[in-house]
């Protein structure tokens, strides 16, 4: 299984079947005029209202520029001189562009989304998503005339462009906070909030040991003070790590232990603070009124929102949550690597605004994947 599969397929395949659209040949009654390679825009077809008959398009195709066009007659074909003769390159110009282009129409682009909608929203692509993605590619798209031959690199490169718009909201750069604090002296608190089991963390564990190995200290500090074994789990995190936990009591409130801990990470010279938070139910007012508090309290220079990739269109829901209750920053999406889906990234992303930190790749500390939005479109889409 590879991270995304089943996005990467469909969005893949849409790639494939509007380039298909864009590449459909008229079929046409004889070969023997020569016209294999002459198409038409769009369903229009021949006759009038494509401006050139099936003579003409292949006399155009053989000929070049010089040559007058057979059957298309009119009255300054007459006219002797200059004059007739431009209005002629221009007529031919416009006739050789129409019959090595075709264009693509919004409705082209809106029978791909019906046909996929569905499998789109299985890939974990929220409605709002999809309809987004569909407004940005038809601005992209329809009526574009797309060369022969070129439809599925341009077709490519509208769906790279459009799936950026949405993915790329800036980037972090955590080594620099962290050099900023020191510089003022005020090692910065990065606080991580987050549904129970949305593997919180192990997140917070994991981006200090990535702090670690780029010689920072980090100090832990253990503020969900509400469920049971939380202390002990950042203790073990802590021990594995060489990092030191600051920690109170079960029940005891939270924003006085992150308070204390960067208390001590000053007076430590220590350079960043990572703070865990309780995660209970996001429907449970008391946990908002709870982070709101840390927040107010402690102003944190980074809120990081931890979800589980895996639940789905869930994970909107949380984000929307915790973004009105206290503002996101950024959000890491964990167990990348056991979601075939990949969709909630884009979904979580095109509802709070906000940039991907990083993704969970598994359990260990190692596995995790600073995020790059144009390579997560390159492998989406080529
Ligand atoms: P918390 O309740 O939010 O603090 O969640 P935990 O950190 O305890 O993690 C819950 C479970 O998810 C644990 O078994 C973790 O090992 C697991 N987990 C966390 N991140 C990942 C990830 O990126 N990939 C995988 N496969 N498992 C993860």
């Amino acid at each position: 299984m590879h991270m995304f599969d089943s996005l990467r397929k469909k969005l893949r395949e849409g790639v494939e079947k509007l380039s298909g659209k864009a590449e459909e040949e008229v079929p046409k009654p004889s070969q023997k005029d020569g016209s294999a390679d002459v198409w038409e825009p769009g369903a229009r077809g021949p006759g009038p209202a494509s401006g050139a008959s099936r003579e003409e398009r292949a006399e155009t195709e053989r000929s070049g520029d010089e040559k007058p066009v057979a059957g298309g007659a009119g009255p300054e074909r007459a006219r002797p001189g200059g004059a007739a003769k431009e209005d002629e390159k221009g007529r031919l110009a416009k006739l050789r562009e129409k019959v090595s282009t075709r264009e693509l129409t919004g409705s082209d682009i809106d029978s791909f989304f019906e046909e996929g909608e569905m499998e789109l929203l299985q890939s974990d692509v929220a409605l709002e998503v999809t309809d987004a993605l569909r407004e940005k590619l038809k601005e992209k798209l329809a009526a574009s005339k797309v060369r022969r031959g070129k439809a599925s690199g341009f077709v490519r490169e509208a769906f790279r462009e459009s799936l950026l718009e949405i993915v790329d909201r800036g980037s972090i750069d955590l080594e620099g906070l962290v050099k900023e604090g020191r510089k003022a002296g005020k090692p910065p608190l990065i606080l991580f909030l987050g549904y129970n089991g949305s593997g919180k963390t192990t997140t917070l564990a994991k981006l200090a040991s990535w702090f670690r190995e780029r010689g920072f200290t980090p100090v832990l500090a253990a503020g969900d003070t509400f469920r049971a074994a939380s202390i002990e789990q950042l203790e073990v995190h802590g021990k594995r790590l060489g990092l030191r936990v600051i920690k109170h009591q079960y029940g005891s409130d939270s924003a006085a232990v992150i308070f204390d801990a960067r208390k001590y990470a000053e007076k430590n010279r220590l350079d960043v603070v990572i703070a865990d938070t309780a995660g209970r139910q996001h429907t449970d007012k008391n946990l908002m009124d709870e982070l709101r508090k840390v927040v107010r309290v402690n102003q944190p220079e980074l809120k990081v929102l931890v979800v589980d990739s895996l639940t789905g269109n869930d994970a909107v829901e949380q984000a929307r949550r915790f973004h009105e209750a206290v503002g996101v920053d950024c959000v890491v999406m964990t167990k990348t690597d056991v979601n075939p889906r990949g969709g909630s990234i884009l979904s979580v992303v095109h509802t709070i605004g906000k940039p991907v930190l990083f993704l969970g790749t598994g359990q260990e500390y190692m596995n995790i994947e600073m995020f790059s939005p144009e390579r997560f479109v390159r492998e989406l889409v080529g």
